[in-house]
C-alpha cells in the first residue's frame, strides 16, 4: 500500500475533502499511485496561525524535550524504514537499496540534531566595568518555511525540519508534489513522536503560489529552499525584499579532477558508480570530468566499461542499479544535452538515448571531445550523463574548474599531498572530496558557495540559520 496523502496542519491530517488534487505517478511504470490534495488559501492561513501560536510555547521548550522528540523520530524512522523506502522508490524511482540507505542515514541526521540541540550555547563577554554583566544568547528565529525537492525527498526535508525544531522554531514545509510520500511519512512520525500541534505543518500545492504566499506573510521569519539555482534566486529575492534570512542549497556542476598520479582504476570505478546514483539527479553528482592527458585513455576505458554494466530498471527489482529519471520533463532535457554536444563535435561513446521501454529511462551516457562551452560543460545535467575532457596542467585545470558560477562540490583524485593541498585551497566550492566521497554526513556541514547557495546544513553549523543573536548588557 502506497502512503495515504494529506496535509498536516496544527497537529491534524487534512484529506482531500473537495480540495484540488494532483495525481502522483510511478516514474518506472507510469501507473497512478495516489491523489495529492493541494492546500487552499484557508489551509495556508491555518498553517501560518498554528505555527505562530505554537512558536510562543515551543521557543521556551526545554532542549531536553526537543532532543527527546528528535530521538524518537530517529527511532521511528529506523522502525519504518522499509515502508518509507518502498514508497519513495514507487514515487521517485530510485533503486530500493538507495531509498533504504537514504532513510537510514536520515535517522542519523535526526539523532545528530537531537544531540546538538542541547549545545546551542551563548557566551559571556568580559565587561569594561565590574558592575556590568554582558552576554550573548542565541534565540530561535521564529516561524520558518521550507521548500524541498524530489531527488532526496526524505533527506532534504528531515534536515530542515530537525534544524528548525531543534533550534526552537516552528516550521511550515512544502515538499515535492511529484514524490510526496517521504515528507508525508516524516509528518506522521513527528505526530507519533508527540510533537506539539503547530510546531510542524505540511502543505502541498503549486510551488510558486505557495512559496509566494508564505514568504510574503509577516508571520514568517526565515526561508529555506533546496532546488535549482533559478528558483533559489527568485525565492532569495522575495525573501530579501521582506528582510528574511535564507538558507539556499542549490544546484552545482561538480568538477572532477583526475591527476596523472592518481589510482586510475579506483577513480574510474568509484566515479562511474557515483555518477549513476539516483540516475545522476544529485546536486553533488560528479558532472564535469577533467582527466590528465597521460591517463586519459586508461581512465575512459574503465569508466565506460563500468557504466556499461550498470543494470537500469524499475527500482523495486532486486538487481536494479539505476532507476528512471524522476519526471517525464527530465528526458527531453537529457536529449537536448546530447544533441548540443554532438553539434559541437562531441562523441557519444556510451548511451546517449532514452531507453525504449515504459517509464522515464535514459541510458548511462558518456560524451568526449567537448569544448568547455558545450551545454554539458556549463549547465548542470542532473541526469546520468558524464562529459569527459582532458587537461595537461594543474593551474589550467583549476582555472577551468572554477570558471562556472556554481560552487557546490568538487572531486580530486591524486596521490600527491602537494596537489591535494593545492586543490583543497584553490577550488571554489563548499565541499572538496579528495580520493573519496565524504560529503553529506550529519556531523559535517553541507552547502555551497557562489550561485550554489548560502548557508550550511549539518555539522555544528546546522542551527546557525535558525537562530538570531541577542546581546544583553546589565548592571
Ligand atoms: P525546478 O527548478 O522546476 O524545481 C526544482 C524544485 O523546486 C522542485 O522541487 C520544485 O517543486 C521546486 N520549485 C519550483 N519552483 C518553485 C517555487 N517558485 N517555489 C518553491 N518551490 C519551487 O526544476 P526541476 O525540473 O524540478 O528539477 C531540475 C533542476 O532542479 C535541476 O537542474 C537541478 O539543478 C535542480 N534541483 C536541485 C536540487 C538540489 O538538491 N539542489 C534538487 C532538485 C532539483
Amino acid at each position: 500500500m502506497y502512503e495515504s496523502l494529506a496535509l498536516y496542519i496544527n497537529g491534524e491530517f487534512r484529506e482531500g475533502d473537495g480540495r484540488v488534487t494532483q495525481t502522483v505517478t510511478n516514474p518506472s511504470t507510469l501507473d497512478e499511485l495516489a491523489k495529492l490534495p493541494h492546500a487552499t488559501q484557508r489551509d495556508l492561513d491555518d498553517a501560518l496561525a498554528a505555527a505562530q501560536k505554537a512558536f510562543e510555547s515551543w521557543r521556551h521548550s526545554s532542549p531536553m524535550l526537543r532532543s527527546e522528540i528528535l530521538r524518537k523520530v530517529a527511532q521511528l524512522t529506523r522502525d519504518n524504514a522499509e515502508t518509507i523506502a518502498r514508497n519513495m522508490t514507487l514515487d521517485q524511482g530510485k533503486p530500493l537499496a538507495e531509498s533504504s540507505g537514504e532513510v537510514i542515514a536520515c535517522a542519523d541526521h535526526a539523532d545528530w540534531h537531537a544531540e546538538e540541540c542541547r549545545r546551542i550555547y551563548g557566551r559571556v563577554i568580559p565587561a569594561r566595568s565590574p558592575d556590568v554583566r554582558q552576554f550573548v544568547v542565541r534565540e530561535p528565529i521564529g516561524v520558518c518555511v521550507a521548500f524541498t525537492p524530489w531527488n532526496f525527498p526524505y533527506n532534504q526535508a528531515i534536515r530542515k525540519i530537525c534544524a528548525a525544531i531543534g533550534a526552537g522554531c516552528t516550521i511550515i514545509i512544502k515538499g515535492p508534489e511529484d514524490a510526496p510520500s517521504a515528507v508525508m511519512a516524516i509528518a506522521r512520525l513527528f505526530h507519533e513522536a508527540g510533537l506539539p500541534a503547530g510546531v510542524l505543518n505540511m502543505v502541498w500545492g503549486e510551488p510558486a503560489e505557495i512559496s509566494d504566499y508564505l514568504i510574503r506573510s509577516p508571520i514568517v521569519r526565515k526561508v529555506s529552499f533546496t532546488g535549482s539555482v533559478p528558483v533559489g534566486k527568485q525565492l532569495a529575492a522575495l525573501a530579501g525584499a521582506h528582510m528574511k534570512p535564507i538558507t539556499m542549497e542549490l544546484g552545482g556542476h561538480s568538477p572532477v579532477l583526475v591527476f596523472n598520479d592518481a589510482d586510475v582504476q579506483q577513480a574510474a570505478t568509484q566515479l562511474a558508480r557515483f555518477k549513476v546514483r539516483n540516475a545522476g539527479q544529485v546536486c553533488v553528482s560528479p558532472t564535469r570530468f577533467y582527466v590528465h592527458n597521460d591517463i586519459y585513455d586508461e581512465f575512459l576505458k574503465t569508466f565506460v566499461d563500468t557504466l556499461s554494466q550498470i543494470k537500469v530498471g524499475d527500482g523495486l527489482e532486486a538487481d536494479t542499479q539505476m532507476g528512471p529519471l524522476a519526471h517525464a520533463r527530465r528526458v527531453p532535457t537529457m536529449v537536448e544535452f546530447v544533441s548540443n554536444a554532438k553539434s559541437l563535435g562531441g562523441k557519444v561513446v556510451l548511451g546517449g538515448e532514452p531507453l525504449a521501454r515504459t517509464g522515464h529511462f535514459f541510458s548511462p551516457t558518456v560524451v568526449t571531445d567537448l569544448p568547455d562551452h558545450a551545454m554539458l560543460m556549463t549547465d548542470e545535467p542532473f541526469g546520468p550523463i558524464a562529459p569527459v575532457t582532458r587537461f595537461n596542467d594543474t593551474t589550467e585545470v583549476i582555472t577551468r574548474a572554477n570558471a562556472l558560477p556554481f560552487g557546490l562540490s568538487s572531486y580530486v583524485y591524486t596521490n600527491s599531498l602537494k596537489t591535494a593541498h593545492l586543490a583543497a585551497r584553490e577550488l571554489q566550492s563548499g565541499m572538496v572530496n579528495i580520493n573519496h566521497f565524504g560529503s553529506g554526513l550529519p556531523e559535517t556541514p553541507f552547502g555551497g558557495v557562489k550561485d550554489s547557495g548560502i548557508g550550511s546544513e549539518g555539522g555544528s553549523e546546522t542551527f546557525d540559520g535558525y537562530l538570531v543573536t541577542k546581546f544583553v548588557t546589565q548592571t
